[in-house]
């Protein structure tokens, strides 16, 4: 099995803060998604208002959080940070808006995670900077209004089919992250060897910019790797063997395919002959949970084009076959 901290939804928060883009230049890719937050955020400067409510939506490790961050220092306000399931009760939302300052950035992280009592005292929130606070209890109960500072909400989930249709309604823009292209992906990590100064030549960094599974943090995470062989087995600079022989000894295929993603290709392929088989089956049998294989694994096969989503459950494509180096089944005669 191979490195579980390798996972894009694994987050060694230190390791990623140094490689942190800090500002709307360094961001790389999102073209159309950075295009548009510049001109948002400039206009909300030039009103002197807060920004409009956004919500980053895509798979994990794209740079939610990140554009979140870039987004306050841009607007030059503070950036708070809590995410859905840490909000228990209504209060401790409550807690968090009241000591908001004007125009400052609140980011939810999994917000399609948030109990639906913390989520109602977010709907006047959002929409008319008040907080219905209910004060006392039984028929002595009252309720307190109060005013609080304009805000930015940045709401980021990797589920936008689990947030609710009100909640989804308050977001002003709503932003969709895409995988990020080989020369996207290749500009990061040759950027980021630079700044662990361990030069990489381009067949090196492109090597892991193939393999980073269309994402920004697997790429550092695979960076960091490929430096550790080169300090310890090179000579300190990252070319294509030492990041090819690396890469395979981190269980990562040449399409960029980690333990878990070829555990869920071979279940489908060996049990149910390509498929199709319901997602509760896959479950079960790779002891993942399905959210984690909604969210995280299959993102990427389906726009690897391995796996298609059918009405009766997944199915293999051609390419996953070829990919596993197996034959795929004759059609069977109706
Ligand atoms: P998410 O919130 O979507 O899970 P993050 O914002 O935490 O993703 O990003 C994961 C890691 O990838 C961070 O270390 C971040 O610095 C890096 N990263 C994300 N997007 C980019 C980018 N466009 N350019 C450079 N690094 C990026």
């Amino acid at each position: 099995e191979p490195d579980p901290t390798l996972r894009p939804e694994a987050r060694p928060e230190d390791a990623d803060r140094a490689l942190r883009p800090q500002g709307l230049d360094e961001f790389i890719g999102q073209a159309e998604a950075r295009a548009n937050l510049r001109i948002f955020i400039e206009s909300a400067r030039r009103r002197g208002e807060a920004m409009d409510h956004t919500l980053f939506h895509g798979p994990p490790g794209l740079g939610k959080t990140t554009l979140a961050q870039i987004m306050a220092r841009e607007l030059g306000v503070n950036f708070r940070m809590t995410s859905g399931p840490v909000l228990a009760k209504a209060g401790d939302l409550a807690a968090i808006l009241t000591n908001l300052e004007a125009r400052d950035v609140l980011f939810i992280d999994e917000i399609h995670r948030l109990n639906p009592a913390v989520e109602e005292v977010l709907y006047p929130a959002m929409e008319d900077f008040e907080l219905d606070l209910v004060i006392g209890e039984g028929p002595a109960a009252r309720t307190v209004r109060i005013e609080l500072q304009p805000f930015t909400l940045v709401g980021a989930t990797t589920r936008l089919g689990l947030l609710t249709t009100p909640l989804r309604d308050r977001f002003g823009i709503p932003t969709r992250l895409q995988f990020y292209t080989e020369d996207e992906l290749n500009e990061i990590v040759s950027r980021n060897a630079r700044k662990l100064a361990a030069p990489a030549d381009d067949k090196g960094s492109r090597e892991i910019a193939r393999r980073a599974r269309g994402t920004p943090r697997i790429a550092g995470r695979l960076l960091r790797r490929v430096v550790d062989f080169a300090l310890v087995e090179g000579d300190g600079r990252i070319t294509q063997d030492l990041a090819d022989g690396a890469l395979n000894r981190l269980g990562v295929d040449n399409l960029g395919l980690d333990g878990a993603d070829r555990r869920y290709l071979t279940f489908i392929a060996e049990n149910y002959a390509g498929g199709p088989v319901g997602v509760e089956t896959i479950s079960a049998a790779l002891s993942e949970s399905r959210d984690a294989i909604e969210e995280v694994i299959e993102p990427f096969l389906l726009q690897q084009g391995l796996i298609q989503r059918t009405p009766r459950g997944r199915m293999l494509a051609q390419k996953a076959w070829t990919h596993l180096g197996l034959s795929a089944p004759k059609p069977r005669a109706q």
